[in-house]
């Protein structure tokens, strides 16, 4: 693949920063601890000082080469807090002094929220950094699987964490939460008891699973658990207004509506982001993990390497393309414009690589035509007959791929050699 500048470009606009390698909770669908990769042994626990500079050089790099305004760091772990506060006063102030005026850093930090205080707080005021805390709903929800290494739940630790973030007059703007679906909640129940946190925004995100390891579906609940489970809190979140931002709706919006997709998830955009391991370690999305061990490690490191690198693997480029690479049958599908296949990692199978359609397929088909109805009854008559667009019901969509079913078997060298 030829490298371009332009919106085509292949490039990286958002690292995913992995400081520490360990984690003070072990919840039990954890891709790095949980799902079958075990690499984070041989990881330092943090990243020292030296991989820290090279890699806001590597950026630095990238960045005149591509010529990138807005650059977005994501502090990650493992639990990021446990790195200690000046490790985040030198990152900040060397990737200032490296990167302004021509490029301006952004700054976010996903921690698990039970080590927070009013210090915290203050710091992360003080540095910019954009604060998102995981939480995965009601106590008794969130104690099923986001528990310690003991097999304690963590609800009482973390929304001691969001009470003091959600006081603080420091903090940029109120955390947002990361949630993990857990599809045996009351999705109003969550609903609600998000609304009472009154977040800036929330992540849902559908649980890490592919056709080798699926995801739950407890008997009880329907075909299409996850998108029933999105769909009701759609419709409370879509008729209240939006009282705060949920980021897989938002983008599925903007995408139906031709407004652009921004998700690093769904959608036929480039996915330009990339991870840093404690050791400088250059490696496509984490949640790649769970399609076997050490499956990321893509043998680039930014202390010898420069970004662009990660897209001469097959690997990297595979992620930053996966919304046009995808198998024969989701190119036949008819939101394959605002799905984009699916999340990589969803796809995989060990008989097959990446040559399939999302394993939460239908689910996806389920959520979109529902958005997509919803948003189309909204508008006036006249207005939606000038778009020129039709009502397609999950039904009809099912039925146009269930007459596709042939192209499942369509062989795909490229998405195979991925194959155990
Ligand atoms: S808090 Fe995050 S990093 Fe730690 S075990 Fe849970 S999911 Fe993994
Ligand atoms: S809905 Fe299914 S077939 Fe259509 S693009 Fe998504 S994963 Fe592929």
């Amino acid at each position: 693949m030829k490298k371009v500048n332009g919106a085509n470009a292949t490039k990286c606009a958002l690292l995913v920063l992995k400081i520490a390698s360990r984690c003070n909770l072990n919840c039990t669908y954890c891709y790095m601890y949980n799902l079958g990769d075990n690499t984070y042994r041989n990881q330092p626990k943090v990243m020292s000082d030296n991989v820290v500079t090279a890699l806001i050089r590597k950026v630095k790099n990238h960045c005149i080469t591509h010529d990138i305004k807005v650059f977005d760091f994501n502090f990650h772990g493992g639990e990021p807090l446990l790195v200690g506060m000046d490790f985040f006063k030198k990152f900040v102030s060397k990737a200032n002094d490296l990167l302004l005026p021509e490029t301006t850093p952004i700054f976010s930090i996903q921690t698990n929220g039970t080590l927070l205080d009013d210090k915290w707080c203050e710091l992360f005021g003080e540095l910019n950094i954009h604060l998102g805390i995981s939480l995965d709903g009601t106590p008794e929800i969130n104690d099923m699987y986001r528990i310690d290494h003991a097999g304690r739940g963590s609800y009482t630790d973390i929304i001691r964490g969001i009470k003091v973030a959600m006081k603080s007059d420091k903090l940029l703007n109120p955390p947002g939460l990361l949630s993990v679906i857990n599809i045996k909640s009351n999705p109003a129940e969550v609903y609600n008891h998000f609304l009472e946190i009154n977040p800036h925004n929330v992540d849902f995100l559908i649980p890490d699973a592919n056709y080798d390891s699926p995801p739950l579906k407890p008997d009880y609940l329907s075909e299409t658990p996850y998108a029933d489970w999105l769909i009701e809190i759609f419709d409370l979140w879509f008729k209240e207004k939006k009282p705060f931002g949920v980021n897989i709706f938002e983008s599925l919006v903007a995408a139906i509506l031709g407004k652009g997709d921004q998700s690093d998830v769904l959608g036929g955009a480039n996915k330009e982001l990339l991870v840093i391991e404690t050791n400088g370690g250059i490696e496509p999305v984490g949640q790649l993990k769970i399609c076997k061990n050490g499956f990321t490690k893509i043998g680039i490191n930014v202390l010898e390497n420069e970004l662009d690198e990660a897209f001469d693997n097959d690997l990297g480029l595979l992620f930053h393309l996966s919304g046009q690479k995808t198998c024969q049958y989701c190119k036949a599908c008819p939101i394959l414009n605002i799905c984009g296949g699916g999340y990589l990692p969803h796809r995989y199978s060990k008989v097959n690589g990446f040559n399939n359609p999302s394993i939460y397929c239908k689910d996806l088909v389920k959520l979109i035509t529902h958005i997509q109805n919803k948003l189309f009854s909204a508008l006036p008559e006249a207005l939606f007959l000038e778009t020129g667009a039709s009502m397609l019901t999950f039904e009809k969509a099912m039925s146009i791929m269930d007459s596709n079913r042939h192209l499942l078997l369509v062989e795909d060298e490229e998405l195979e050699e991925f194959a155990k």
